[in-house]
């Protein structure tokens, strides 16, 4: 949630921290703003989108633009509505100092309340502007330096944060600093040239040379170098200079009118390279690198645990049955929202897998540090390298589906279903519940994938003839079984979330059980029924709806001619085993969910009220 970018160095900063918002523009969208020492302090923000601030820094006049200094946020509001005064940078009260924030500062209001006696006045609703002025109560009170004014601040602050500060009496400083929220930062290539940001996306372009801050740290730039010290020891930690492997094509287009449509399309490439190096049909071998001291505790584990949030949790759905069938563990797969606050039991030998595609999912982050207390071992599956998740685990695989910068999740839930996979096969293997000659099918299963994806990518300009049939629909059922049944859920989601049509996703057998009465003449209801083991059970639940005069879109195995006849639309994909068939199934649910956006007009890569990557609770 929200984007941070800030910088120091001899470019125009302005040009850079809008240039980086827009690349980070898919985590917030509600309003922007920065804050830019071009002589004074000046702070820039408007409503809207990061073209809007544009615009209005248009207006304001390149020439009052020039810094070499700024700060600059896309925010996603927690606290006080998305306007002009709520967004980011936040003066403290003299105007002396400005901060933009990622996070949330749980303790704001009695802070709030003790600063207002002190005779603060506050112009937002925010809990960031009560942050910037306990620093500035802080520094003047306690005869501080801005540097320790922030560290003692963070002390006493409860909550999550990225943070960045500025100060007008030293115009050559930048202060940060993370718990819980991302920030990296970019060493530039001339000297004294640094970049911050919640991403590295608004980085690839003028560095390669990151540090990921860690929790708890805060980081000075000042006199041309950066420091990096424990809020708390306050010992300077030696920083972790990784190399970025993100190549600029990555996070652009490419053609695409949409980063949605462009992500489902890279799906035969996310897969194949999700599993480079990692799976050999031809030598029946695999191995995952990463876990790999870790897949014995799979085996030997009572339980495995999944957690996840949105269309990761849907991705633990699909994992469970293929454990449960390969593996012949116990599997129960949780919100991670819920599993924390929940008192779970978990028991030793219980493994947990935490799913996030950003890697940064705070509710998913909470709970791995719960289950790591009471003795779990957590295994991370996340895309992006070096970020909290993969951190905060014992150990895991990344996906490597490059950046996905569409908010509504497509190739990292391919990806996610692949590595998944490819755990099962390693542990169901070692443990003997999986012969060989099926592990070796289903290894060449997996490596038929990308071309059966790609053929299922075909269907797409008859997904658009279908989207504009039921483009006005306001209402949309999703049907399926066993291992569809999670797709069938993926599928609503994807329809809720970027056209804002109501869908819902139910095993199709227990429509009978209550959505059966939602059907009528004028209710799409796509049904997963592709040829598996419930493939008849599900033909009958087709008949159930159509007897209703249900409108069905169905996606069949190909060269299905009993469901042709019946349904009002098939979509057909290439057939696979049973196990595997999510990594196609979810395709043509993609593109219709993209399809009936854009025919609706919906921002697709930015649907209102979400954000990418979920970093607060
Ligand atoms: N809590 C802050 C606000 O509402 C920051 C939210 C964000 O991460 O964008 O302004």
């Amino acid at each position: 949630m929200c984007g941070i970018v800030a910088y120091i160095g001899s470019r125009h900063a302005h040009s850079v921290i809008l240039k980086g918002l827009k690349r980070l523009e898919y985590r917030g969208y509600d309003s922007a703003g920065l804050a830019l020492m071009n002589g004074n302090l000046s702070v820039y923000k408007k409503q809207g989108k990061v073209s809007d601030l544009e615009n209005y820094l248009h207006e304001v006049g390149q020439d009052t633009l020039h810094a070499s200094l700024g700060i600059g946020h896309t925010r996603w509001a927690t606290h006080g509505e998305p306007n002009d005064v709520n967004a980011h940078p936040h003066y403290s009260g003299n105007k002396e100092l400005a901060i933009i924030h990622n996070g949330i500062i749980e303790n704001y209001d009695s802070l709030r309340t003790e600063l207002i006696n002190k005779g603060h006045q506050f112009e937002s609703e925010t809990d960031t502007e009560v942050l910037i002025h306990f620093i500035e109560d802080i520094k003047k009170h306690e005869n501080l330096s801005l540097e320790e004014s922030v560290r003692v601040a963070l002390t006493r602050v409860i909550g999550a944060y990225a943070i960045c500060i500025v100060s007008a009496s030293e115009p050559n400083t930048l202060i940060a600093a993370r718990k819980g929220s991302p920030l990296v930062l970019g060493l530039g290539k001339e000297k004294g040239e640094f970049f911050l940001a919640s991403d590295a996306t608004p980085i690839v372009e003028y560095t390669s040379d990151v540090v990921y801050l860690n929790d708890n740290e805060v980081c000075v730039i000042k006199n041309e170098k950066f420091t990096i010290k424990d809020i708390h020891t306050e010992l300077e930690t030696a920083p972790y200079i990784q190399t970025l492997d993100i190549e600029l094509e990555a996070i652009e287009k490419g053609g695409f009118e949409h980063f949605m449509l462009k992500e489902i399309y890279e799906q035969p490439k996310s897969i194949s390279d999700c599993m480079r190096g990692r799976l050999n049909a031809e030598t029946s071998t695999m191995m995952l690198g990463g876990i790999r001291e870790y897949i014995d505790n799979m085996v030997d584990a009572n339980r495995i645990i999944i957690i996840g949030c949105g269309t990761s949790w849907h991705a633990g759905l699909v994992a469970e049955y293929i454990f449960e069938d390969l593996c012949r563990i116990p599997v129960e797969v949780e919100y991670a929202s819920e599993f924390r606050y929940r008192n779970p039991v978990i028991n030793p030998g219980d493994v947990v897998i935490a799913i996030s595609q950003s890697g940064e999912t705070a509710d998913t982050l909470a709970a791995i540090e719960l289950a790591k207390a009471q003795g779990a071992i957590v295994l991370g599956v996340c895309n992006v390298v070096g970020s909290s998740i993969a951190r905060a685990s014992h150990a895991g695989s990344y996906t490597h589906a490059g950046p996905e910068i569409g908010v509504a999740s497509t190739k990292a839930f391919t990806a996610q279903l692949t590595v998944l996979t490819m755990f099962a096969l390693l542990v169901g293997r070692k443990k003997g519940t999986l012969d060989e000659a099926f592990y070796q099918t289903l290894l060449q299963e997996m490596d038929e994938i990308p071309e059966k994806v790609e053929k299922a990518l075909e269907l797409n300009a008859h997904i658009k003839y279908i989207s504009d049939i039921y483009k006005d629909a306001t209402n949309a059922i999703y049907l399926g079984r066993g291992h569809n049944f999670p797709v069938a859920l993926e599928g609503a989601l994807k329809l809720k979330e970027i056209s804002y049509i109501h869908a819902e996703g139910y095993p199709a057998a227990e429509m009978k059980h209550g959505p059966i009465a939602l059907i009528d003449k004028e209710m799409p209801v796509v049904v997963v029924a592709t040829q598996d083991s419930s493939y008849e059970k599900v033909v009958s639940n087709i008949q159930e709806v159509k007897a209703r005069k249900g409108q069905v879109i169905a996606v069949v195995t190909e060269g299905d001619s009993l469901i042709a006849n019946m349904a009002d639309h098939v979509l057909e994909i290439p057939a696979t085993n049973q196990l595997l068939t999510p990594l196609v199934s979810v395709i043509p649910l993609q593109l219709l969910s993209y399809h009936i956006a854009v025919l609706r007009n919906c921002n697709v890569d930015q649907p209102r009220n979400l954000a990418k990557s979920v970093t607060v609770e």
